[in-house]
């Protein structure tokens, strides 16, 4: 079965946040005025997450109707309790071809092999500097030294491809654009630069450190030859092999992904929706428009209940979204990223 929306976009791609809660503060995506730590004192009530058995229901209805990629991301995916019994269950669901996973690699090195071994088919690593103290200022705490280890660890347990997220700042980590794709030449993971994204607590970092698809690709050039690369139809990154300039260091090709989410819209291309922790459907990334699941789950609602509501946020799902038209409050935008699920 194949799900399209009213502007002819096939949508086989849910993104779910199965927390708001996470181990580090990002300067661009979490307040630290929010607590960390346990399901106890997040923003969302405990007794307002979904269950295992309740996304697993989701799934079970969203699959029937065409979903085919799932993507667990939160919050920090790996702070929350048994994750390896939902990427089990996920797998187990008839029409589910990929199950991946986007995480910060603090708690990786120690999960890699059995996340694998439950099925989960590979991993996003964010990772916002090369060096170790401007990785802790940026994450507020985070230990430089446990990504790399999550790394090596997700490439033994065969975690591959592994894709870096990476999100260029000027004046803060901007300088490394070019030692990123250095390190995904050398170590065989895919740098994927992806533009800087106002919320509710990065908007004086957002005004003085967003750089541009185009930027960042200018500066890549200069030391790097790119070949576009065709590798899927959806999504919103632009793939790129990339070789060094003769004569330049390090020698190989690698392939990297920008994602130019403010520049250049990929809506038409947009593939997906997001399924937040406490069970709401978000047709778009930037616009306020929500379905609620939750109660429909959290009564076991009959799969037909829940797929009605699953076609009502595709059938709401806006043709773009409008930041970069300086309509953020129409937009929906500012918000808390990681609620989202990024
Ligand atoms: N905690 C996990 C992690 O950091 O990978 C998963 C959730 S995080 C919200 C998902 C992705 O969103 C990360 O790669 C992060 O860099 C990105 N992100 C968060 N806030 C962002 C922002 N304001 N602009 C651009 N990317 C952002
Ligand atoms: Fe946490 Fe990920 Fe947000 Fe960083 S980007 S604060 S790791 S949710």
């Amino acid at each position: 079965m194949q799900l399209t929306d009213n502007f002819g976009r096939s949508i086989d791609y849910i993104r779910i946040s199965v927390t708001d809660r996470c181990n580090l503060r990002c300067v661009y995506c979490m307040p630290d005025t929010i607590k960390s730590g346990c399901h106890q004192d997040g923003k969302i009530a405990i007794d307002s997450i979904l269950t295992y058995e309740e996304i697993l229901r989701f799934v079970e209805a969203a699959s029937a109707l065409g979903i085919k990629k799932v993507r667990l991301t939160g919050g920090e995916p790996l702070v929350r309790n048994a994750l390896n019994e939902l990427i089990r269950g996920i797998k187990a669901i008839d029409g589910i071809e990929e199950l991946t996973l986007t995480t910060n690699g603090q708690l990786l090195a120690a999960m890699a092999a059995q996340l694998g071994e439950a099925g989960l088919d590979r991993v996003n690593i964010s990772l916002d500097s090369l060096m170790p103290h401007r990785y802790a200022e940026i994450t507020k705490g985070g230990d430089f030294n446990n990504v790399m280890a999550g790394i090596s660890a997700a490439e033994a347990a065969g975690l591959l491809p592994i894709k870096l997220n990476m999100v260029p700042m000027a004046g803060i980590n901007d300088d490394e654009i070019e030692a990123f794709v250095s390190f995904g030449i050398k170590t065989g993971c895919q740098i994927r630069f992806i533009e800087l994204m106002p919320t509710v607590v990065n908007e004086h970092l957002f005004s003085s450190g967003f750089i541009g698809s185009d930027e960042i690709k200018r500066r890549i050039e200069m030391k790097f030859e790119l070949v576009p690369l065709k590798l899927r139809k959806y999504g919103p990154a632009r793939y790129f092999s990339v070789t060094s300039r003769s004569g330049l260091e390090p020698h190989g090709t690698g392939v990297i992904g920008i994602i130019s989410a403010i520049t250049c819209r990929f809506c038409p291309q947009c593939n997906r929706l997001r399924l937040t922790a406490d069970g709401r459907l978000r047709p778009c990334l930037y616009s306020n428009i929500e379905v609620g699941l939750f109660e429909a789950l959290r009564t076991k609602a009959s799969m037909e209940e829940i797929q009605k509501l699953i076609l009502q946020a595709v059938d709401l799902k806006p043709e773009r979204h409008n930041i970069s038209d300086g309509n953020e409050e129409k937009s929906g935008a500012p918000f808390i990223m990681s609620g989202l699920g990024g």
